[in-house]
C-alpha cells in the first residue's frame, strides 16, 4: 500500500505553464542525477522522494545514464515508486532521457533512431512505467540528421511511450531547427533543459528568445553550480559533498572551487542575507526571475537541503538595483 501524503501538498508550490502548452511544472522540480545511485544511500533517497511530493514537487527528472553506476538511478526511482508513489501516477511528471553513452557498440550512444526507441524501452524497463511524461534528446549528436532523432521523438509519442517531448543543451540555433521539425511532425517540442546558473549564463545569448518566441518552455539545470552558489564551499571543501566525493560522470570536482568564484560567492552571499534569503534561495530565484524559465531543477543530497531551497519561493522579487549588483559581482 502507498503511504499517505500531506493533504495540504499543493498548497505552497508555484506552478508554472510550460511554454505554449496545456502542462505546468513546480517551480522547484527534482532532479535524480546523483544521490540516488547504487552508492548512495536507498533510504535517503526515499525520505527526498516522500518530502519533494509532500511540498507540491510533482516532476521528477531522470535519465538512463544517472547513478552511478548508469541505470541505477531508474531503477532505484521504480522500486521507491512502486513502494510509495503508484497510487500517485497521474499526479506525477516523471522525464528520461538519452544521448550520452550508454551501451557497449555503434547503437548506445548519440541521436540515432535506433539508440533513442531502444532506450526509452530499456528506461521504462528499469523504472516499471508504462510511459514516461517527458521524454528528451540528451544532447545534440552532430552526425545524425536532426529529421532522424526528432523523428524517433514523434514516434514515441505517437507510441504512448511519451506524452511530451524535449531536448537539452540544444544550442539556440539546433533549438530553431528541432522544434520547426517537430512541428512539422505534429509532435510540439515542449521545454529544453539547459545549463543555467549565476556561473553560466550562455543560454541569455540567443536560447531564452527563441524558446520565447517558439512557445517552448524551459528547465534549468545545476542552477546552483553543483553546490558552489550555496554557501557549502565558502570556508573550504567539506567531506561528503559532491566535491569531495570524486562521483565522475561530470560531477563537480575540487579543480572547480577556485578562489575566484568563491570570493563571488562570498559577494553573493552578503547580497541574499541583506535580501532575507541564503545564497542558495538568491541562485534560484535569479534562475526564476525569467518569464520563460518554468522551472529550476535542482539536486539534493539530504531533505535538509530541499527544505532550504525551496525556500526561494518565499521571495521570487528581484529588484533592478540587485540584478545589477549581481552582474557586476558576476563580471
Ligand atoms: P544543483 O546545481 O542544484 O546542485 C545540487 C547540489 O548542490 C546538491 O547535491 C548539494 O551538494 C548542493 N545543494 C543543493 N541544495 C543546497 C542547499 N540548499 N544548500 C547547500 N547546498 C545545496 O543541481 P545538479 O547539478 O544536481 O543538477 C540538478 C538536476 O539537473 C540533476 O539531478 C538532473 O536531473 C539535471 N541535470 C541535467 C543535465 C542534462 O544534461 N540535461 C546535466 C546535469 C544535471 P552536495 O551533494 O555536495 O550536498
Amino acid at each position: 500500500m502507498s503511504i499517505a501524503f500531506q493533504e495540504d501538498r499543493y498548497d505552497h508550490m508555484l506552478y508554472r505553464r510550460c511554454g505554449r502548452s496545456g502542462l505546468k511544472l513546480p517551480a522547484v522540480s527534482l532532479g535524480l542525477w546523483h544521490n540516488f545511485g547504487d552508492i548512495d544511500n536507498q533510504q535517503n533517497a526515499r525520505d527526498i522522494l516522500r518530502l519533494a511530493f509532500d511540498k507540491g514537487i510533482t516532476h521528477f527528472d531522470l535519465a538512463n545514464n544517472y547513478g552511478p553506476p548508469a541505470g541505477s538511478a531508474e531503477e532505484n526511482f521504480g522500486r521507491i515508486f512502486k513502494q510509495d508513489f503508484k497510487d500517485h501516477r497521474d499526479e506525477l511528471i516523471i522525464s528520461s532521457k538519452a544521448g550520452w553513452g550508454m551501451w557497449p557498440g555503434p547503437y548506445g550512444n548519440f541521436g540515432s533512431k535506433k539508440y533513442l526507441v531502444a532506450s526509452l524501452d530499456q528506461s521504462l524497463k528499469r523504472m516499471g512505467l508504462e510511459y514516461v511524461d517527458i521524454f528528451y534528446h540528451h544532447r545534440p549528436d552532430p552526425d545524425t540528421p536532426m529529421e532522424e532523432s526528432m523523428g524517433a521523438l514523434d514516434q514515441i509519442v505517437r507510441q504512448g511511450k511519451a506524452l511530451y517531448v524535449g531536448i537539452s543543451s540544444y544550442s539556440a540555433a539546433e533549438t530553431k531547427k528541432a522544434v520547426d521539425i517537430l512541428h512539422q511532425l505534429g509532435t510540439p517540442c515542449l521545454i529544453h533543459q539547459p545549463k543555467y546558473s549565476m556561473f553560466d549564463r550562455w543560454i541569455e545569448d540567443g536560447l531564452l528568445d527563441v524558446l520565447t518566441t517558439e512557445g517552448v518552455g524551459c528547465i534549468c539545470f545545476s542552477p546552483l553550480a553543483q553546490g558552489l552558489l550555496s554557501d557549502k564551499y565558502l570556508k573550504g571543501i567539506p567531506e561528503g559533498s559532491r566535491a569531495a566525493s570524486h562521483r565522475g560522470n561530470g560531477a563537480i570536482e575540487e579543480s572547480a572551487i577556485t578562489p575566484e568564484r568563491i570570493a563571488k560567492a562570498q559577494k553573493l552571499n552578503e547580497l541574499a542575507k541583506r535580501r532575507g534569503q541564503n545564497l542558495a534561495q538568491l541562485a534560484l530565484a535569479w534562475v526564476l526571475r525569467h518569464p520563460i524559465v518554468t522551472s529550476v531543477l535542482i539536486g539534493v543530497s539530504k531533505t535538509s537541503q530541499l527544505l532550504d531551497s525551496i525556500k526561494c519561493l518565499e521571495n521570487l522579487d528581484l529588484k533592478d538595483a540587485e540584478l545589477k549588483e549581481i552582474d557586476l559581482i558576476l563580471k
